[in-house]
């Protein structure tokens, strides 16, 4: 099997070298992951400047650019290794319910799907590396398991609790969650007197109930959460063709 690995924390990061390490024991491994911590920068590409790819002296190709623009260049020609999956991750801190739209993390693995790759994000629920050691195994016993039972390329969502290994509670199927609005942008002022803005946490959890990626880790699962990329809304795409049609 032949993996290409990507992170949106950066090629540096603890979680892409633990999940690499784990990886390796099992697959012929590439990593190409952004130079810079790359976190929240969903799916976009760079376009406005041309991309370097360099290698680290561990083997990691480091790119000037996003999760995307690492997956995208190393499937269109940057790299002669093709992919049996793309796995991203191991992300410091969740991608749960509506994170899943800014996470850089999952950004890495939908470029991979959207080529008809099989693609696995992995994060780590709390930051700060606890117990990574136990999550990078869980990864590896993840990309172990076919799931053939999905039929098809596939892009799943994995969210696993700071746990010991020995207190992870086994893989739990789940949906994605929903989260309150953002708290508040951070504002403060510059050196200069100027008003400057950071962008505030996310959303308290909203709807964390039973089948959610929130309630599996809260039991101490490991979220495991398949998603699709198609944004039309279905009913209301039936009510425009009844009204306008
Ligand atoms: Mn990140």
């Amino acid at each position: 099997m032949k993996i290409l690995v990507s992170n949106d924390d950066g090629y540096l990061a603890p979680g892409i070298v633990a999940l690499a390490d784990a990886l390796s024991a099992i697959a012929e491994i590439v990593v190409v992951a952004p130079d810079s911590n790359r976190s929240g920068s969903s799916n976009s590409l760079t376009l406005d400047r041309p991309l370097t790819v360099q290698q680290a002296a561990n083997g990691f190709y480091f790119l000037n650019g996003t999760p995307s623009d690492c997956v995208h260049v190393a499937l269109t020609g940057g790299l002669a290794f093709k992919p049996d999956l793309v796995v991203s991750g191991i992300n410091q801190g969740q991608n749960m319910g509506d994170d899943t739209l800014y996470s850089g993390t999952v950004a890495a693995a939908t470029e991979g799907f959207l080529f008809g790759i099989p693609a696995i994000a992995f994060s780590q629920v709390e930051k700060g590396w606890q117990h990574l050691d136990a999550a990078a195994r869980v990864a590896r016993e993840i990309v172990e398991r076919r799931f053939d039972m999905l039929q098809g390329p596939y892009l799943l969502n994995v969210n696993i609790p700071n746990l010991p290994y020995a207190s992870l509670k086994g893989l739990r199927p789940t949906r994605l969650g929903k989260r309150h609005e953002s708290e508040p942008v951070i504002k403060a002022q510059d050196p200069h007197g100027r008003d400057i803005y950071w962008i505030g946490p996310a959303g308290r959890a909203k709807d964390a109930g039973p089948g959610t990626d929130f309630h599996a880790v809260a039991n101490g699962h490991v979220s495991i959460t398949p998603l699709q990329i198609d944004l039309t809304h279905a009913a209301q795409l039936a009510a425009l063709e009844q009204r306008l049609t």
